[in-house]
């Protein structure tokens, strides 16, 4: 054990916590150097003087304004709910939410209505899968009564509008034409005044 060995181990040597070897080794090093010897006298000194001062309790937050001002400020205290079920059900609780819920509610009760029988009669016969299937028949033969009124609705639109368009081409047809043999009756064609002056080239 050299000198600089001896300052590491001194309070594990002093607190008498060193394993034996290295104990007897410290003993036998601060018995031969008096330099050592010296610092440990120092050290048992200083060490009975602050057992000496009176014990006080840190001011309350010291230790946690240490904290902030050291390693920036402590993180808060994670838990399965604030880390998880919190952040999950947030969103939720707004509302926003609230009203889109309450409204698909409303959509809802509409459409059974509509469609099956109204909520007040239901009963357990109308929970059971035929019963459910029936309805689901119901809903699905509206459904395509109304996509057929529609398709003819479309069809008849688009007819008129075929018709229309025929009705145009053929006005437009007619309105050429006329305007041409107008023209034609207005000035008579210029092949017709050009004709006689070819005999004379
Ligand atoms: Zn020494």
């Amino acid at each position: 054990v050299n000198c600089s060995r001896f300052e590491t181990l001194l309070t594990d040597y002093m607190d008498q916590v060193l394993d034996m070897r290295a104990h007897s080794a410290a003993e036998e090093h601060v018995r031969r150097c008096s330099r050592c010897a010296d610092l440990e006298k120092q050290v048992t000194a200083l060490r009975s003087e602050l057992a000496a001062s009176p014990a006080f309790d840190p001011p309350p937050g010291l230790i946690d304004s240490i904290m902030t001002g050291t390693t920036g400020p402590t993180p808060p205290q994670r838990s399965f709910w604030h880390d998880l079920v919190w952040p999950t059900i947030k969103p939720f609780l707004t509302g926003h939410y609230a009203f889109g819920a309450v409204m698909f509610f409303v959509f809802l009760v509409l459409m059974v209505n509509v469609f099956g029988p109204p909520v007040w009669a239901w009963d357990l016969n109308s929970l059971r899968p035929a019963a459910m299937m029936d309805r689901v028949d119901r809903v699905n033969s509206e459904v395509m009564k109304r996509w057929a009124l529609f398709n003819s609705a479309k069809n008849g639109f688009l007819g008129e509008l075929r018709l229309l368009k025929q009705d145009l081409y053929g006005r437009l047809d007619y309105y050429m034409i006329s305007l041409l043999f107008e023209q034609g009756e207005k000035n008579p064609p210029e092949e017709a005044a050009e004709e006689p002056e070819q005999p004379s080239q």
